[in-house]
């Protein structure tokens, strides 16, 4: 009941429930790490004050020290991790730990393995930090204040079942306690030693001080409570970069790369970016939390500060820490600031300098990188011009000439290792490498070893356009206009010539057939085991292109193809014959619309009339066999 000190009950949200259920029953592994998660909240929750006391100073007293202080008590079984932070109202209590209405939570259940370390690292990437205590409490008391409000304190209170508890209390200061009673089968977690070793390892770089108890029972410091990035890069081990990464930025697992800078000079800051090695969940949601923090004299600003990074390096984490901007600046401020602007330019300078350094010396590491987050990297090229050179030697594509996946291929690689006389970067797009590996389009390339570029991202159609050439050559469909292969098709062309004029008619015959369905119908040179084939207009738009719009709802007229035959193949070879014979010959007929659903199949389409399709397919069965 609301205003007295009587607990009231209140459920967990279902989504809050499972997870709960899962830190208590499925997680084994790491489990100190309990620790590591409640001081970094108890950090943010300072950040927080030190961040509303610029604007507001009389929630905070001048003379008061922003500390986090922790305590074990052996014999009742018990850690308290106190600090003198925000705190939280009821509203807020209820919002931020009652329910977990971070779309994180929903997520992290989904992608649960049951492979318990897996599921642990898990942890940190979705936000669900305060629930891990849990693994290690029976029950959980949160006492809390808000700072700068009349509200009374608030004691929170949870088994970590479905329900927890709300009262009202007294409470001198603002900021959070909270008392872990330890299960019994944890209680080793309740001695000074283990709790300072634990912080030790994890909460070092923690930019608040942390207190505990020495021998003699006496307050101590037991971090060195300066920010890691202030610290120089030679006195940080991998793991203390590590923790940070996880523990402060909301990263999992091993970074990638880390990027650790001071700069002096006009500008003045410190910058400590990660390259996670595994794309986040929300990598495509607009509500993203984490990204690059704002640091301004080593007063924390801001979460995800969207100014300092382009959004095609979202996947980037870390921290900036400013001398030039003012402690009071705001998200208005922020946008079009001269010095944000400046050390954003110097930040994905950086970046891609640091890209392209993995990309020739560690091809495995870039690797990772790029099937993570290739297909967010690549709308700079899209986005950001001025940098366009650098980004073109970071693309890499899939190609005919790669024996899978995995294999990619720079445009530079391309360019340098295609045959002399080859004008064009060839390309063909669709949805997976599987379909555009069997279209027919490839098989001239194939036969003289022209190597295609296999675009099979939905974003790859845009960017083309954005690439248009590279080193002088143009980038070309081989699914679009005229093929025309130069020197190398010198001999195709010739007979092309010749069969052109002998097949004429028949060619004219069959547009006629099919004049619903095809703009145009031609001999082509591109084709060596497949009867005939589809392509765009020069300038018309893509059918893959078509399709992708089409997918996000945009309205597209669907534009005639040119059908392609092949004069060379026995079935084009007959009905030419049956023509010379006679024009009207009803075969033809039944012929034409064959080639034409043949050529769609191939492409990964559907036959617009299956039905009829299938009827005409029968009919030629029944003729074949029982001839
Ligand atoms: P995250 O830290 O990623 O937001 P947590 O589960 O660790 O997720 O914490 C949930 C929320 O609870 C925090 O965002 C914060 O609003 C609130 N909270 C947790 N601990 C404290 C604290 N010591 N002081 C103030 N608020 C806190
Ligand atoms: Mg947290």
């Amino acid at each position: 009941m609301a205003g007295s000190t009587e607990g009231q009950k209140l459920e967990f949200q279902t989504e809050a429930k499972q997870l709960l259920h899962l830190m208590i029953h499925s997680l084994y592994s790491h489990k100190e790490i309990f620790l590591r998660e409640l001081i970094s909240n108890a950090s943010d929750a300072l950040d927080k004050l030190r961040f509303e006391s610029l604007t507001n100073p009389s929630i905070l007293d001048s003379s008061t020290e922003l500390a986090i202080k922790v305590k074990a008590d052996k014999d009742a079984k018990t850690i308290t991790i106190s600090d003198n932070g925000i705190g939280m109202s009821r509203q807020e209590v209820i919002k931020n730990i009652g329910t977990i209405a971070r779309s994180g939570s929903k997520a992290f259940i989904e992608k649960m393995t049951g492979d318990q370390k897996a599921d642990s690292n898990l942890i940190g990437q979705f936000g669900v930090g305060f629930y891990s205590v849990f693994m290690v409490a029976s029950s959980v008391k949160l006492t809390t204040k808000r700072a700068g409000s009349d509200e009374a304190a608030v004691v929170w209170e949870s088994n970590g079942e479905s329900q927890y508890s709300l009262s009202e209390t007294q409470k001198e200061d603002h900021g959070t306690e909270i008392v872990i009673y330890l299960k019994d089968e944890e209680s080793e977690y309740a001695q000074d030693w283990q709790v300072r070793s634990i912080i030790k390892k994890y909460s070092d770089f923690i930019a608040f001080p942390i207190y505990l108890p020495n021998e003699k029972g006496k307050e101590e410091v037991v971090n060195q409570s300066k920010p890691l990035w202030l610290r120089p890069a030679s006195e940080i081990t991998s793991e203390q970069y590590e923790d940070f990464f996880t523990s402060s930025l909301g990263g999992f697992g091993k970074p990638l790369t880390i990027l650790h800078n001071r700069v002096e000079g006009i500008l003045e800051y410190t910058s400590l970016l990660f390259i996670p090695s595994k794309s986040p969940f929300d990598l495509f949601s607009m509500e993203r939390k984490h990204g690059v923090k704002l640091y301004v004299k080593r007063v924390f600003i801001m979460d995800n500060c969207k100014e300092l990074l382009p959004e095609y390096l979202r996947f980037v984490r870390g921290v900036v820490d400013s001398e030039d901007l003012p402690l009071n600046v705001s998200r208005e401020i922020l946008q079009k600031n001269p010095v944000i602007e400046r050390i954003s330019k110097a930040l994905v300078n950086k970046i891609l300098t640091k890209l392209k350094e993995l990309s020739e010396t560690e091809p495995e590491t870039y690797r990772t990188f790029w099937q993570e987050f290739g297909p967010v990297f690549k709308e700079g090229i899209h986005s950001d011009f001025e940098n366009k050179e650098q980004l073109l030697e970071l693309v890499r594509f899939q190609s005919s000439m790669g024996a899978s996946k995995d294999d990619l291929v720079s445009l530079k690689q391309y360019v340098g290792r295609m045959p002399q006389d080859q004008k064009h970067i060839y390309y063909i797009t669709g949805d997976s490498r599987e379909i555009v590996e069997k279209s027919p389009h490839l098989e001239v390339f194939r036969d003289k070893s022209i190597e295609v570029l296999y675009l099979v991202d939905p974003i790859d159609e845009w960017i083309v356009n954005d690439i248009y050439n590279f080193e002088g050559k143009e980038l070309k469909s081989i699914t679009q206009g005229d093929l025309d292969l130069g020197d190398l098709g010198k001999e195709e062309k010739e007979t092309q010539e010749k069969t052109k004029s002998e097949y004429k008619k028949l060619s004219e015959r069959i547009k006629n057939i099919l004049s619903d369905s095809v703009k145009e119908v031609r001999v082509t040179t591109r084709l060596k085991d497949s009867p005939a084939c589809l392509v765009a207009d020069d300038n018309a738009m893509g059918s893959h292109m078509e399709r992708l719009m089409k997918a996000m709802g945009q309205e597209v007229t669907e534009q005639k193809r040119i059908l392609e035959i092949n004069a060379e193949h026995p079935i084009l070879q007959n009905m030419n014959s049956r023509y010379e014979k006679d024009p009207k010959d009803a075969h033809l007929e039944q012929w034409a619309h064959l080639l034409f659903e043949g050529a769609l199949i191939a492409e990964g389409q559907m036959v617009p009339d299956p039905l009829a399709y299938s009827k005409r397919v029968n009919e030629l069965l029944i003729k074949v066999s029982s001839s």
